[in-house]
């Protein structure tokens, strides 16, 4: 009833059961004790409600239909029997579902097993704050997340809630100055100039967001042309709906969502002085693009401002506590340090193209904006501060395995962390199940999967990995994408895992030159990564000038962003020094650390899948679907439980959980003969089941089957 019941699991078959459950909107199936979601794209009635939630309380899995809860019901019943922190890690590609299951396993663990404090309220409400300074519009969800998050509930020695803390990775910093076509900036942007009173967007200076040239350049304008648009326009009858500016996106509501916001803000607790600081450098980033640039004309052969930006430059350094001229100065011309001619450590000011004013001026909005986020979630975690702690339940909500048209730094990141990810769950499932059929000496027939400790020693290797080379090269004193890509092509001349783009026949779509690109043969399928703007993306550093200009803000708050950021003082010098800090190592350093986390805690994964790329209900495009159960390991997993046993329970557990509904004379014996004659009483198919050495293992389904024969029929 509940699980994937067949004995010829394949490929077909799981994708059939899955379509069947998903037209009767059964929306959750389980492959083992990995749950399988696939988007609805609507609200399925009484899903997720209090009478649902309530239901799952306390349940073994695939006692109830499949479902989210389950899944968050067994890691807290986990780590109460074997008092260990559990993960949950929800996987899957943009607009899957990752972040509203993830959402989910919260408010189900909180309202469940809170202790009844603002905490557990706060857990859930920190969301819609991080949403709105990490997600966006994109083409494939119009609430994606640009960032990855690790949530951890903690919980106290009698097993209720404590507190909460989020960990976050990898910010996309790119889409604050610029988008592609038909996507937007982050959602508190457009939210701020839609929503804020006439007394604050007065005092922010704030207009509509076709003035800001960060926000105005990657979203078309917008002509309501699908019919379920259109209806959603004629829904919203305010007219302040429709005078906010082309950039308003009819499937958004920018100004609902910006009181949504407030109140959640409202509720964890942050007054509005707070709020108004977060807004202030939000405004002020959106000034500091609105400046311009033009050549001087003269011999030096720099740049100033052009005459308009006047304006932007007065109110950007008004906001970020700046002062008018040393932003001018800083902008157009770089402090550099000379050892030339002996006289060591003279500075030097250079002035900068317009082109290069252009990038000092975007690398300082994305400076400050990814601090003024990193302090968000500093923030949010203040939150739900607890003393003491247990054990934890974390769930992670991380980008799946990405492969675009144009893939870049930020894929090459999410890929290697996809790997990584990838071998802790070859590890978790094939492994530990391989192992334990062995141990338990079931003798069940030996599953291969390809280790991918080779890819991921491809990226992160000391020295030889891309990201050692990609360091190297931003350390030299002229670092160049090609430059770096020829030397990726050098050390790795005759890697499995790595070709050249022009050689290569995996690459259908780039005619790309060696100096120009890579591919990596990742276990999801051979992606050809570009490496233009490879070494800027690397580089965490404000050039010298920016650096110390934010950093002796006469605005507290601003000032703070900076000195609080995760770079220690120490790293700061060195780094100004060279003028670097390494994006790459940096992520590498926190994956491991997750994953280190991670193989310290039980585990249960959740794998989202997105039905149809078209972000409606009810559509389910096949082929689509299977390649996201490809790309996710289901198939190794599926030819695994092809020959296995998914459901297993300890002799003893059986023991205690029946006993009371057997004779007397039966639970004399030890639990394994009780398992025995039990079964043997209950006329059980002996193809459905099998006794290990401490367990009794059951075929998929099977377990359920029995649980519901001992229940209806003690
Ligand atoms: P991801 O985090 O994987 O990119 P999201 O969790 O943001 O994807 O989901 C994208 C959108 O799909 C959501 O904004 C929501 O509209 C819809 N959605 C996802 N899961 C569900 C669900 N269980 N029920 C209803 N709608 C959903
Ligand atoms: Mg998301």
């Amino acid at each position: 009833m509940t699980t994937v019941v067949s004995c010829t699991l394949n490929e077909a078959t799981l994708l059939n059961n899955v379509r069947v459950r998903y037209i009767k909107d059964h929306i959750y199936t389980y492959v083992a004790n990995i749950l399988i979601a696939v988007n609805p794209y609507y609200d399925i009635p009484k899903l997720y409600g209090p009478d649902c939630i309530k239901s799952y309380q306390g349940k073994s899995l695939g006692t109830m239909p499949p479902h989210v809860y389950a899944i968050a019901d067994k890691a807290y019943r986990d780590m109460k029997v074997l008092m260990m922190s559990q993960s949950i890690i929800v996987s899957g590609e943009s607009g899957a579902g990752k972040t509203e299951n993830t959402k989910f396993v919260l408010r189900y663990l909180t309202t469940t097993y809170g202790s009844g404090q603002d905490i557990d309220e706060r857990i859930v409400e920190a969301n819609p704050l991080l949403e709105a300074f990490g997600n966006a519009k994109t083409v494939r969800n119009n609430n994606s997340s640009r960032f990855g998050k690790f949530v951890e509930i903690h919980f106290n020695e009698k097993n209720a809630v404590v507190g909460g803390f989020v960990s976050h990775y990898l910010l996309e910093k790119s889409r604050i100055c610029m988008q592609s076509n038909d996507e937007r900036n982050y959602h508190i942007f457009y939210r701020l100039c839609a929503g804020a009173s006439e007394d604050i967007k007065k005092k922010l200076h704030l207009d509509s967001p076709d003035s800001f040239r960060y926000l105005n350049r990657g979203s078309t304008r917008y002509f309501a042309s699908k019919d379920s648009d259109k209806q959603i326009m004629q829904n919203r009858k305010s007219p302040e709906h429709l005078k906010i500016g082309a950039l308003k996106d009819p499937l958004l509501d920018d100004q609902g969502d910006f009181n949504r916001m407030c109140e959640a803000m409202k509720r964890i607790g942050l007054d509005d002085t707070e709020k108004l600081d977060l807004f202030r450098v939000v405004a002020g980033v959106l000034h500091l693009g609105n400046i311009d640039f033009e050549e001087t004309g003269s011999s030096s052969g720099g740049c100033v401002l052009k005459n308009q930006s006047g304006q932007c430059l007065e109110y950007c350094a008004d906001l970020l506590g700046l002062d008018q001229d040393d932003l001018r100065v800083s902008l157009t011309t770089r402090i550099m340090l000379t050892t030339a001619g002996g006289a060591k450590g003279t500075v030097i000011k250079v002035p900068l193209k317009v082109e290069q004013a252009n990038n000092a001026r975007d690398a300082l909005a994305k400076a400050v904006y990814s601090r003024l986020f990193d302090h968000v979630v500093t923030r949010v975690n203040q939150c739900f501060p607890f003393e003491t702690s247990s054990n934890f339940i974390g769930v992670l909500d991380i980008a799946g395995f990405e492969y675009f048209e144009h893939n870049s730094f930020e894929q090459f990141c999410i890929n290697y962390c996809n790997e990584k990810l990838q071998q802790f769950f070859n590890e978790r499932i094939l492994k530990e199940e391989q192992e334990l059929y062995q141990r338990e000496g079931l003798g069940v027939n030996e599953v291969r999967y390809v280790d991918n400790q080779d890819c991921i020693d491809l990226v992160e290797a000391k020295l030889v990995g891309v990201l050692d080379i990609l360091d190297e090269e931003n350390r030299l004193p002229q670092p160049s994408d090609q430059h770096f890509a020829l030397a990726v092509h050098s050390k790795h001349k005759d890697h499995f895992r790595l070709t050249v783009p022009r050689k290569s026949k995996l690459t259908i779509h780039r005619n790309l030159r060696d100096d120009e690109g890579f591919i990596i043969r990742h276990f999801a399928g051979a992606v050809c990564y570009e490496t233009t703007r490879f070494v800027e993306k690397n580089n965490d550093a404000l050039h010298m000038s920016l650096e110390s200009l934010v950093c002796e803000s006469k605005d507290k708050f601003v000032r703070e962003l900076f000195e609080n950021s995760n770079t220690t003082k120490d790293s700061k010098q060195k780094a100004g020094k060279l003028g670097f800090i390494s994006v790459g190592n940096k992520f590498k350093t926190q994956l491991n650390l997750l994953l280190e986390k991670l193989r310290s805690t039980g585990s249960s994964f959740i794998r989202c899948v997105k039905p149809n790329l078209k972000m409606v209900s009810h559509q389910f495009e096949g082929a689509l679907i299977l390649s996201q159960l490809q790309c996710s390991g289901m198939v190794s997993v599926l030819d695994l439980m092809q020959g296995g046993f998914p459901s297993r329970a300890p002799f003893h557990e059986l023991y205690n959980m029946y006993k009371q509904f057997m004779p007397a004379r039966l639970t004399r014996l030890n639990p394994r003969l009780f398992c025995k004659a039990l079964f043997r009483a209950l006329g059980l198919n002996d193809n459905d089941f099998k006794f290990g050495l401490t367990k009794v293992f059951f075929r998929p389904g099977k377990f359920a089957e029995f649980d519901q024969i001992m229940k209806s029929d003690p």
